[in-house]
């Protein structure tokens, strides 16, 4: 804020990042609902970089405006604040439907607001997609497959949801995005892209979300215990959020229309995975099992054979790497609030 008013007092123009030159055919006019957030955020990075002219709508529920607050102000950047329940009526070529609570503590927070964000919201989406004939990819999720019977799990296979579980809200929320997702596209013709997205992790994550990664990391940094829920023996795996982008980047582009899945096949137990973070880490955290959570998937692995065939898309970054600059990030946010802190005593 110091840097933003020093330059508005000295008429310096702000730095921005170098975006690339897009000529008029090539440019589009891309929204990212959900924009600020997590994910989001670092699409926005690399549309904008790219050249698009880029349009967030958010709500902040669990989104920050600092997560893009270095772009405000360029002449390809919008930030609206809008709450995606609402109808929303703007022009555009291409959407990316990101916009809806992610963490299970966040889903659960306000269950009834989380099926209308991925009902209402999705609907509105698509309402207008199809208004203004725009391109819309849907963010849904590995949690469509529920505590899944089948491992790895294939895009062919239906699911095994508690429709009444705590999770059900976004679960069976996101299943109903997809069904509007095609039923838009057989009856108003709406091009639909859907992104059937696996746990990712990486900078910008929130820190108080609950997840597993910001959970065990921030544990790590603080030297506090690690608390694996359940006997731990429940797997998970990880992909790096970078991975993701370039994963819903190549899908929008393609011609193919079926869910795809968007993960990294590297599994993990959640024990094993307390003890790498501990390592990386440093520090002298234990690691102890605590109550384990209801309808918490025991498995969960994507098989992306369909990602590679359709979109030549598949993980690069390793899991060691993303955490180390997981890890990075977190550490500097911990000194950051130290700071803030530190500075609202003085007053
Ligand atoms: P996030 O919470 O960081 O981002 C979601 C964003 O949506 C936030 O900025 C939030 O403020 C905004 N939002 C929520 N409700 C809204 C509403 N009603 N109107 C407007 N904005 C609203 O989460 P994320 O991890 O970045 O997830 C992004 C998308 O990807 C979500 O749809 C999520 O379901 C999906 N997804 C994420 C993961 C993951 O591991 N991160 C896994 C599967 C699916
Ligand atoms: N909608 C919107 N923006 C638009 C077009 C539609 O938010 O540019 C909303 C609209 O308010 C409606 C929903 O999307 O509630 C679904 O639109 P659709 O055209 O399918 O339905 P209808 O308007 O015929 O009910
Ligand atoms: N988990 C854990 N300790 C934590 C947070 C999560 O053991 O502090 C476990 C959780 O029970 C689940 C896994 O880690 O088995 C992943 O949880 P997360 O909330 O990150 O995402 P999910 O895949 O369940 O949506």
């Amino acid at each position: 804020l110091q840097d933003d008013l020093r330059a508005l007092q000295s008429n310096t123009p702000r730095k921005y990042p170098k975006v690339k030159y897009l000529n008029y055919k090539n440019r589009k006019r891309i929204l990212i609902t959900g924009g600020a957030g997590f994910v989001g955020s670092h699409l926005v990075d690399n549309l904008m970089l790219a050249g698009h002219e880029v349009i967030v709508v958010d709500n902040f529920f669990t989104g920050r405006k600092r997560n893009v607050a270095h772009w405000l102000g360029h002449e390809n950047f919008e930030l609206i604040h809008h709450d995606i329940v609402n109808p929303l009526f703007i022009e555009v070529d291409e959407i990316y439907h990101l916009a809806s609570p992610a963490s299970p503590p966040h889903y659960m927070l306000n269950p009834v607001k989380t099926i209308k964000t991925n009902t209402m919201g999705t609907i509105n989406v698509l309402g207008l997609a199809k208004r203004v004939m725009a391109r819309v990819l849907i963010a849904s999720t590995s949690e469509v497959y529920g505590d899944p019977t089948v491992h790895p799990q294939p895009e062919s296979y239906w699911g095994h949801v508690n429709p009444i579980g705590p999770r059900a809200c976004y679960d069976e929320g996101k299943r109903v995005s997809e069904t509007l997702s095609y039923a838009y596209a057989k009856q108003e013709k709406v091009q639909v892209r859907v992104a059937r997205i696996f746990n990712t992790y990486g900078p910008r994550m929130h820190m108080n979300d609950g997840r597993v990664v910001s959970n065990f990391i921030l544990q790590a940094l603080r030297n506090e215990t690690i608390t694996v829920y359940g006997n731990g023996k429940q797997t998970r795996s990880f992909q790096y959020v970078d991975d993701l982008v370039d994963g819903l980047i190549s899908l929008m582009m393609s011609n193919y229309t079926q869910p795809v899945n968007l993960g990294n096949p590297v599994e993990h137990t959640i024990e094993e995975f307390a003890f790498i973070i501990k390592e990386l880490v440093g520090g002298h955290s234990k690691v102890e099992r605590t109550d384990a959570m209801e309808d918490d998937p025991q498995r969960r692995k994507p098989d992306i054979n369909r990602a590679k065939k359709y979109l030549n898309w598949e993980p690069k970054v390793p899991l060691k790497m993303g955490l180390l600059r997981t890890i990075d990030y977190f550490r500097k946010e911990l000194e950051r609030s130290d700071r803030y802190a530190a500075n609202s005593k003085k007053y």
